[in-house]
This record gives structure tokens, C-alpha cells and sequence, in this order.
């Protein structure tokens, strides 16, 4: 018997390629990790430390349907490669930070951008920008990868909008992490997004969006 006094939330978990659920703790995203994307949002793409922001865990949705959210006239795609963590720790050197990935999964970043524009001139926090419900649609998890080179793409109603290659990020796979580690100790059950290549737009009610990265598990969702 409980004492919960409310009920608890239930546990977020993501599919895994082959068999089971990854039960998500938290997800962090990076800014600014391709220099072209970096550039056609106005920034200088010199190797500046990462910086982070967060979404929170029930923004992931696994649906073929994912709801255009409220509030925005300018909802924005960002295709991107998410890191699943499977072992913690603090302080990693980048040596070290591979061996903490479980797996790896291809994700969207979907972003009010709008609303960021203007938390970015008043200088506030982004998080209603990139953390509403159904903000981050993610596919399944493929076991011990974490593709450091590979096509990463995304398709908006067959048009490819977004194609780089995983060697193109700034900061790698095991940078990231290392970098993060140090803000904060790496829990079992994160999720990093570890940014996107040039080519983010604009989405609408209707539109059938496809995400691809290297040989992971592919990404499909329409707005409705
Ligand atoms: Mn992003």
C-alpha cells in the first residue's frame, strides 16, 4: 500500500529494436551542433562549448498522429540522432562517454519557432518553445549503436527539407555526453538529442513527416 496521494505518473518508455521497453528519466537536447544549421539561424558556427536545453519526458510520443500543438503559427521540424543512456556517471572524459550509451534512435526536435524568436530577443527561457506536449515524436531504439557518420535526413510530404551527415556535428556522440556529464550526472534512462543539420521549416496540419538517421529505425508521422 501506497502513500502516494495522487496518482503517479506513469513510466515513459521507448521500444527497442529487437524486444523490451527503455524507461526514459530525462531528455536533453543540444543547440547549434551542425555549423550549417548554426549559420542559417544567424550564429557564428565556431566550436563554442554545446549548451543544453530540456524537454520534459511525456513530450515523447511514438504516435503516427501527433497533434499540431497550440500557440504557434510557426511550428518548425528539426530531425535529429538521440542518444539513449544506459549507464550513468559524472564528469566523463570522451573516452569514457561511449561506453555510457545503451543505444540510439531517431528523433524529431519540434520547435514553436515563434515563440523561441521571442524568447530569444527578451531573453528568456526556451522551454515553450521546445517542451510542449508532443514535442519530441521519437522512434525505436536500436541496441549498442551511436553512429558517428551516416545520412541524417527528414522528408516533409516525400520533399527531402533536411539531409546532412552524422560527421558533420560539432561537438560527436562522446563530446556531448562528456560536455553534459559535467552539468549534470548522467542518470540510466536519459535521452540526448544531440542537435540538427541544416534545412528546419516549417510544418503544418497534414503534412507527412520522415526522419531518417544512418541504419537506425526510421521516423513517421503526420500533423493532424
Ligand atoms: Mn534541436
Amino acid at each position: 500500500m501506497s502513500d502516494f496521494v495522487i496518482a503517479p505518473p506513469p513510466v515513459v518508455t521507448v521500444p527497442v529494436v529487437g524486444g523490451g521497453e527503455f524507461p526514459v528519466r530525462r531528455i536533453y537536447c543540444v543547440g547549434r551542433n551542425y555549423a550549417d544549421h548554426a549559420r542559417e539561424m544567424g550564429h557564428n558556427p565556431d566550436r563554442e562549448p554545446p549548451f543544453f536545453f530540456s524537454k520534459p519526458r511525456d513530450a515523447l510520443t511514438l504516435e503516427r498522429e501527433v497533434a499540431y500543438p497550440p500557440a504557434t503559427d510557426d511550428l518548425h521540424h528539426e530531425i535529429e540522432l538521440v542518444l539513449a543512456i544506459g549507464k550513468g556517471g559524472a564528469s566523463l572524459s570522451p573516452d569514457e562517454a561511449l561506453d555510457r550509451v545503451y543505444g540510439s534512435a531517431v528523433g524529431v526536435d519540434l520547435t514553436r519557432r515563434d515563440l523561441q524568436s521571442v524568447a530569444k530577443k527578451a531573453g528568456r527561457p526556451w522551454d515553450m518553445a521546445k517542451g510542449f506536449d508532443a514535442s519530441a515524436p521519437i522512434g525505436p531504439i536500436t541496441p549498442g549503436s551511436a553512429p558517428d557518420a551516416g545520412e541524417i535526413s527528414l522528408k516533409v510530404n516525400g520533399e527531402t527539407r533536411q539531409s546532412g551527415d552524422l560527421n558533420q556535428m560539432i561537438w560527436s556522440n562522446a563530446e556531448v555526453i562528456s560536455h553534459l556529464s559535467h552539468l549534470v550526472r548522467l542518470e540510466p534512462g536519459d535521452l540526448i538529442f544531440t542537435g540538427t543539420p541544416a534545412g528546419v521549416g516549417p510544418v503544418t496540419r497534414g503534412d507527412k513527416v520522415d526522419g531518417s538517421a544512418f541504419t537506425l529505425s526510421a521516423i513517421s508521422f503526420t500533423l493532424i
